[in-house]
């Protein structure tokens, strides 16, 4: 890393541990979501008692005219999240960054989950800001947001994801 981006890094870092204490909580309770920020994916741990998990969405704005868009990113912080209700079983295949094998497993369509505490973040890359906004649950996801829920959700109760893996597939040569 040269000189100039690392400045630009701890300058970052400066500004983001500044937005953390202006909401006047512990700054371990915004770990998944920093990483989220920084390196992208769903994210849960341990800390403290405390289970933490954030969960992105994606929502692609597009001009048919101008043909030019951007995908905005929804971050969802969840401390000690509550599952309240899982509809639909959709099978899918998932890999998980603790293991390079592929699984097929059954995540819920619709999920339903709370928290003791809620942050939202928007990641725009059109103004290239991130917003930050406390929300009151319980707040619900489907498609790839519920997945993604189910997943973190899964690590936070039972650490491994559980399923078959795509060795137990089997190939068919269509004529
Ligand atoms: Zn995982």
């Amino acid at each position: 890393m040269k000189e100039e981006q690392i400045k630009k890094l701890l300058n970052f870092t400066i500004k983001e541990n500044n937005v953390i204490k202006a909401l006047k909580l512990p700054q371990e309770i915004f770990l998944p979501l920093l990483f989220s920020i920084r390196y992208g994916g769903d994210w849960s741990l341990k800390k403290n008692s405390k289970k933490l998990m954030s969960v992105k969405e994606k929502l692609t704005k597009y001009d048919e005219n101008k043909k030019v868009g951007y995908t905005l990113e929804l971050i969802y912080l969840f401390v000690n999240p509550t599952l309240i209700s899982e509809i639909g079983k959709i099978y899918r295949m998932e890999k998980c960054s603790n293991n390079n094998e592929r699984k097929l497993v059954e995540r819920p369509y619709k999920v339903t989950i709370d928290g003791e505490y809620i942050i939202k973040a928007t990641l725009d890359p059109k103004s290239m800001k991130i917003f930050l906004k406390h929300l009151k649950g319980p707040l619900s996801f489907t498609g790839s947001g519920a997945y993604g829920v189910s997943h973190e959700i899964e690590h936070l109760n039972h650490d491994k994801i559980k399923g078959i893996p795509f060795y137990d597939f089997e190939y068919v040569l269509e004529e």
